[in-house]
Order: structure tokens, then sequence, then C-alpha cells
């Protein structure tokens, strides 16, 4: 079977755990932490970097240190992982649900004003929904499969309604916008080491920002609010950290990091040249302005379905193809079915039913892509 997507640890990640080991450094301090928050801030073009134990507990803290509280909104899209929700419950708080613009799968920005426009008002210094009566709190635009969306402009509307934005680009290692890299736009950005992800630590998360006393405050409550060695604490802190063993392997990780993005940008492109051909499918958008990652690549039917999706799912993974249906949009989870809304969503939904995710390790072979290639024109005649 060739996988859809698994690590790719062909770099020095046995040396460094051993390093762990051999020196006892195993728990959640030791160089590789320092180490990896160093790299990730220098390779996303932020100041610091505060390694976390995930990406969803990374977004969980950056939402809490940037003020979050019970009962309040959080502007996110319906169309992303069920972390970006999860992370704002966790909070106690509640997801407002947006829709994603069709070309490039990210935040709708024009329904963002309208509605802040048009649903919220400001009360005492607050910025209030008016059909919930609860306080804005933040945004939290997602950088799907590594696609950013104009940022320049959604900083623009958090500037002129006071609202703190925090960017899951949890999924966006290596991406661009505008020529600036992921950890130059929000007040924080969060990443995951995932094992799915471009670059994986086993498991982990990196907070970055550029406000030294924000990044101060991420710090401190991801490890405990622990204020001096006597076990004094100021805080109901979190036990979020990142462990050297994790980053150990994040750091050998990073190293490719360059390589692995551009391998993920030669999948993509590799899949778009050789499947162009075929009616009735598009590849997955690249939106102007933007280099995406890449995170996942694979194709768009143009008339969907679930049972569809699901029975070329079937097929290529006869023909020995993992390949899957992706995230299901938020206001169809669950937990979120009563989570305020803006518009119908029908984009989120529209997109979620007419794709199929395909292999994209970036220690796939031409040999493979070249079996994915025929596998997907067979299942599709
Ligand atoms: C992977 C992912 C997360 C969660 O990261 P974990 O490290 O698995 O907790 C959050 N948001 C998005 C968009 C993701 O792709």
């Amino acid at each position: 079977m060739i996988p859809l997507a698994v690590p790719n640890l062909t770099g020095r990640e046995r040396e460094y755990l051993n390093k762990c080991i051999d020196t006892t450094f195993v728990s959640s301090v030791g160089e590789f932490v320092n180490k990896i928050e160093e790299m990730s801030a220098e390779i996303c073009g932020a100041e610091y970097g505060v390694a976390t134990a995930s990406g969803t507990t990374g977004l969980h803290v950056a939402l809490t240190a940037a003020g979050v509280k019970q009962g309040e909104l959080v502007i996110i899209p319906s169309f992303t992982f069920i972390a970006t929700a999860n992370a704002v419950s966790h909070c106690g708080a509640l997801p407002w649900l947006f829709d994603i613009d069709e070309d490039s799968w990210t935040i709708n920005i024009d329904e963002i004003e309208r509605s802040l426009k048009e649903e919220a008002s400001p009360q005492d210094g607050k910025l209030i929904h008016k059909t919930t009566g609860r306080r804005i709190a933040a945004l939290m635009p997602v950088y799907t499969l590594g696609n950013v969306p104009d940022m320049d402009r959604i900083m623009k509307i958090a500037k002129d309604y006071k609202l703190p934005v925090i960017a899951d680009a949890a999924c966006a290692i290596g991406a661009k916008r505008d020529g600036k890299r992921i950890g130059e736009f929000a007040d924080l950005t969060v990443l995951s080491f995932n094992g799915n992800k471009t670059v994986t630590a086993g498991g982990g998360g990196m907070v970055l920002g550029n406000d030294g006393e924000l990044c101060g405050l991420v710090k401190h409550l991801s490890t405990t609010a622990r204020v001096n060695a006597e076990y004094d604490f100021d805080m109901a802190g979190f036990n979020y950290r990142m462990t050297n063993l994790q980053a150990a392997v994040g750091c050998a990780q990073l190293e490719r990091a360059e390589e692995f993005v551009e391998k993920k940008r030669e999948i993509r492109r590799f899949y778009a040249e050789k499947l162009s051909g075929i009616k009735d499918i598009s590849m997955f958008p690249v939106p102007e302005g933007c280099e995406s990652s890449c995170w996942f690549s694979g194709i768009v039917l143009k008339d969907g379905g679930l049972e569809k999706i699901r029975g070329i799912c079937a097929d290529l993974r006869n023909r020995g193809i993992e390949a899957r249906s992706f995230w299901k949009p938020i206001h169809l989870q669950k937990p979120y079915l009563s989570a305020p809304k803006s518009g119908d969503l029908k984009v989120s939904e529209s997109i979620w039913d007419r794709i199929v995710t395909l292999p994209c390790s970036t220690g796939i072979t031409d040999e493979e892509l070249e079996t994915v290639i025929e596998a997907v024109g067979a299942a599709l005649k």
C-alpha cells in the first residue's frame, strides 16, 4: 500500500534521540527544546518560539494568552480540522463559524468584514455579537493545506476592531504570502509537528510571535506558570511542554524543512501535470500572492457526493493506494451543531464532499507517483 502521508526519518533523528538518552535529558528541558524553538522561529520569520505538546495545545495556550475567556466567541472557518474549534472550546469559548473562499479554501474575508459591521456592536469597550450577546474575543484564520489568506487585509480588520489574531498554521510550515513568511503576520502563529505534517516531531506544536511580552506569557502559561524554584505559581497554568525527545526528532526534521516543502510542491506539480487531462476534476487551489506549502495534494471532483468519494477511495485502496476524504466542516460536527454561523457555509460543504486526498509523503518515489496516477486514471473511468 502506498500510504497517504508518513514521516520521512532518514536524517539525524536517531543520532539526536541517542543524545537525549546518553545525556538523560528526555523530559521537558534540554538542548533540543531550545533549539527547536529557535529553528522554528527562524524558518518562519518570527522573533520567538514556544514549543508545546501538540498543535492543539499550542492553539489553546495561544488563545488563552490572547485573553479568550469563558462564554466568548472566536471567529474561525468551518472548513478546518476539528482541533481549531476544540482549542476554542477548551477556553470555554464558542467558535463563530465562517465560510471559505472557493479559490483558496481559506476564510472568506468579505464575510468577516460584513459580519463584524452588521452583526457586532461595541459596548463598554467590548465588541459584542448582537444575536448571542457574547464578546467577540479573537480572529483565528487557518492556513488551509499551507494556503495563506490575504493576511494584510485580515490584520487591518483586526486592528480596526481591536481583535487579536491567532493563526492556525498547523500545516503551513514553509508557506509565504506576498513574500512574507508565516511568522510575520498574526499576533501568534501556531504550528503542528504531528506525524502527518510536513515536518514532524512525533507530536508537538510551536507558538510563534514577535511580541516578547505576549510570547513570555505563552511560555509561562504552557510551563505550569511557576514563578520560582519553590513551587510558587501565579496562574492556573498548563503542562503543555514538548519533551526533549520530541524536540530531538523535530530538530532533525527542521534541518530538512526546505527540502521537504520543495518535495511537497513537486508532488503537487506532478499531480497537476499528469492528471490535468482527466475530465471533470481539478486540483487543490493555490491562491494568488501565496506560495503554498502544499501540505496535502489530491483531486477535486466537479460533481461530488460522499458515496462517490467513498467509492473512489475504496477502488484506490484495492489498487494499493491509500486515499481519503478530507475535513468534514465544523458546523456538521456533533459538538458544534449549535455554534453560531455566519451565512450558509455552502462552500465549506461543497468542497468537503468533492475532495479525495492522494499519497504525498516526502519520501514518495517517482515510481510510486506514477503508480498513483495510473490508479487514479483507472478509478475515475
Ligand atoms: C494538524 C492540525 C491541527 C492539530 O495539530 P495537532 O498537533 O495534531 O494537535 C490543528 N489545525 C490544523 C489546521 C491542522 O491541520
